[in-house]
């Protein structure tokens, strides 16, 4: 994506959590969006702030089948269940969207001659046997198990984004996103942050699944956006990981939950789910190094950044 002039940009999945703050940020930037999404996951109220905005369209779509918006200069493929509650609820679509999906919208890359960067994952590293993960780590996963319908879909569309731009000369980009949380985040998609957050506010049990001694990075979603258009901009076709860096066992964060909300909730402990990853961290030397980008926000700032958010959720119940 140029920094300089103004670009007609499509972005998919543009009603969920990332896929709206991508559209801020490229709006704030002065671009025009053509915004994609089937609301399977997202929800109007994530856009609800550019109804009326001249260089907002939103077209209600699934592009696991065939569309085409227009000429576009440059494509952010966002739209995938991105939760494992979602894509395991969603399995089928789950698959259909990384294969299928990715595909349309690489086509549609090929056709207008646009840039291309699709949001994947470090699930793409499975239980990583390498920690922490570096983007040249090939990963550990279960190809038939519960969380296989996202891991594999994802490790799929890798594959083909990285084969148009090898067959087609396609100007593709891949980031592996790593936790990433803070407003507009589904409430009730079973995330550990809007779980925890929503059970801290509410003053019900924080359900830990396992012992909690399993770790997870945590980036503020403003971070993340910055990385990923500075990736936009660069000449990496390889994946990058973008993510914060700190490691908190779940068990860390669900007290840094209650001791920022001020809640009396109490923990309980429930079954780990099967495949769960054990330990995860991104080993960002590779944005650090060709994008200069570095996450700025702790944990703790991004959480308190998150709270009215979550309240409003708490107060707004057909949303909890
Ligand atoms: P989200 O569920 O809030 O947003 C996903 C959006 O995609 C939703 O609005 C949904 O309605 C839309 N969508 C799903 N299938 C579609 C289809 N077939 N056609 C059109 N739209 C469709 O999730 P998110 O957290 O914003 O995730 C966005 C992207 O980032 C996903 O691709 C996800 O895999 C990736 N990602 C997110 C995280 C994270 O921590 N948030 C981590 C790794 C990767
Ligand atoms: N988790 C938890 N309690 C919850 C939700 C999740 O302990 O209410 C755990 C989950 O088992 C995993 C971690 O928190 O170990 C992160 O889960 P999440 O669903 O947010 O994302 P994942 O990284 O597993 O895709």
């Amino acid at each position: 994506m140029s920094a300089q002039t103004v670009q007609t940009i499509l972005v998919t999945g543009a009603a969920g959590f990332l896929g709206s703050h991508l559209c801020d940020h490229l709006l704030a930037d002065g671009h025009s969006i053509v915004g994609v999404d089937n609301l399977s996951t997202g929800s109007h109220a994530n856009l609800a702030h550019l109804a009326g905005n001249p260089r907002f369209r939103f077209v209600e779509a699934d592009i696991c089948q065939p569309f085409d918006v227009g000429p576009v200069d440059y494509i952010f493929n966002f739209a995938s269940p991105a939760s494992p509650v979602d894509y395991t609820r969603l399995g089928i679509e789950t698959l259909l969207v990384g294969s299928a999906g990715t595909i349309n919208t690489l086509e549609l890359a090929k056709k207008y001659g646009a840039g291309y960067l699709h949001a994947s994952t470090s699930e793409c590293y499975g239980d990583p046997e390498v920690h922490p993960q570096v983007e040249t780590y090939w990963g550990n996963v279960n190809p038939i198990g519960p969380r296989s319908v996202y891991d594999e879909a994802k490790r799929f569309s890798e594959a083909a984004v990285v084969a148009y731009h090898r067959y087609h000369g396609v100007n593709t980009h891949l980031v592996r996103i790593f936790n990433t949380y803070g407003p507009r985040l589904q409430a009730n998609d079973g995330r550990v942050i809007s779980n925890l957050m929503i059970q801290a506010l509410k003053g019900e049990p924080l359900t830990i699944y396992g012992d909690g001694s399993q770790t997870r990075s945590f980036c503020f979603a403003s971070d993340l956006i910055s990385g990923i258009v500075l990736l936009s901009r660069s000449e990496e076709h390889m994946p990058v990981n973008i993510g914060n860096p700190v490691e908190w066992t779940i068990l860390e964060c669900a007290k840094e939950i209650l001791d920022l909300t001020g809640s009396t909730s109490k923990i309980i402990f429930k079954p780990l789910p099967q495949d769960d990853p054990t330990r995860r961290r991104p080993d960002i030397t590779r944005a650090r190094t060709l994008l200069g980008w570095e996450p700025k926000v702790k944990l703790r700032e991004g959480l308190e950044r998150s709270l009215s958010y979550f309240q409003a959720c708490v107060n707004t119940p057909q949303a909890v």
